[in-house]
């Protein structure tokens, strides 16, 4: 059963925002562009496991996805958290193509890209490792004891691994995504006994939920952009280029004269992507859509349903629970 489903996260999305509306000519800009292009495959590759992961039994396992949890000083971060009544299990999916080679004597891996070029890496068992004491430490905080095994996924089947004879730890823990589910199974016939009841096992996953901790990045501070250089403005959704202008409760794309009902939603969106989620005020709100009418703005913040605090002038109106929910995002924009 999938409790924590897979979203894109939040960093795709401001980074999305980010080159959407910072000046075409910037200096960060290609960096920006080619830190989302890595990200977005690392989601895709992640994503692609969804179906291997949809063969598991629903009432045996609990799935959750990009989970972050803490014990004191550091975050650390779970691509796929597998949970059963016996073991944990945690996923580390890689999303290289070409050659991997593990080396033991450096612990290192080395890709070959399929160019020929060699790029090498920290070796991947050792992160995982350290995540899995990491997740032992935290459940055993919270008086679970539950055993913790972890696999490296490889999402790409044409990715070819490689390491020296008689290095028999990267095969058992270095898979193929298609080797998942019997990996899975195996691991499962290999622990006899349950460790939690139904009931204990709920209580965990509760836990979980209620201490991942979303990443918080002031993604401008980042990549030291102010907030000057920011393009405001309902953003047509077709050309992107320049603000709409509000026309009789609807937006104008002057450009394309596309009309849209909905296209402030997006906006909306970018603006706490950009603040790094820092509630608003009405002022704050209507000058950034560009709206002339303190009560227009007003009338358009209480559609959006955000939560509120504060009242009168002291109004702040905080960002939607999940981004995805408001605004239909246009991810193939960037
Ligand atoms: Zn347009």
């Amino acid at each position: 059963m999938i409790i924590k489903k897979r979203t894109i996260p939040i960093r795709i999305l401001k980074n999305g925002a980010l080159l959407r509306r910072m000046p075409k000519n910037h200096k960060v800009r290609a960096k920006i562009e080619e830190d989302l292009a890595r990200r977005w495959a690392g989601y895709r590759g992640e994503a692609a496991l969804d179906f291997h992961l949809s063969k598991l039994p629903e009432n045996e396992y609990m799935i959750f996805h990009g989970i972050r949890l803490t014990n004191g000083k550091y975050f650390f971060q779970i691509d796929t958290l597998i949970l059963s009544a016996k073991f944990a299990i945690i996923l580390e999916v890689k999303n290289f193509s070409g050659t991997l080679f593990f080396d033991p004597q450096f612990n290192q891996m080395i890709q070959t890209t399929l160019n020929g070029e060699e790029r090498g890496y920290p070796h991947p068992i050792e992160q995982a490792n350290l995540q899995a004491e990491e997740l032992k430490k935290w459940l055993s905080k919270r008086g679970i004891n539950l055993p913790v095994e972890f696999f490296i996924v490889i999402s790409k089947p044409s990715t070819i691994l490689r390491t020296p004879p008689r290095n028999s730890q990267i095969n058992q823990k270095i898979i193929h995504s298609q080797y998942l589910i019997s990996k899975i199974d195996k691991v499962s016939m290999s622990y006899k006994e349950k460790q939690l009841d139904i009931k204990a096992l709920k209580k965990v996953s509760k836990i979980i939920l209620k201490e991942h901790t979303p990443e918080s990045l002031d993604i401008l501070k980042f990549y030291k952009i102010s907030m000057d250089e920011i393009l405001t403005g309902v953003l047509c959704p077709v050309c992107i280029a320049k603000p709409m202008e509000r026309r009789d409760g609807n937006w104008l794309c002057k450009a394309c004269r596309l009309l849209s009902s909905n296209a402030h939603f997006k906006t909306v969106a970018d603006l706490f992507l950009l603040n790094n989620g820092v509630p608003i005020s009405n002022k704050q709100f209507r000058e950034f859509l560009h709206l002339s009418s303190p009560h227009i703005s007003r009338r358009i913040l209480v559609s959006l349903n955000l939560p509120q605090t504060g009242t009168g002038k002291g109004r702040r109106y905080l960002p939607p629970p999940n981004y995805q929910d408001i605004a239909d995002l246009d991810i193939q924009l960037y």
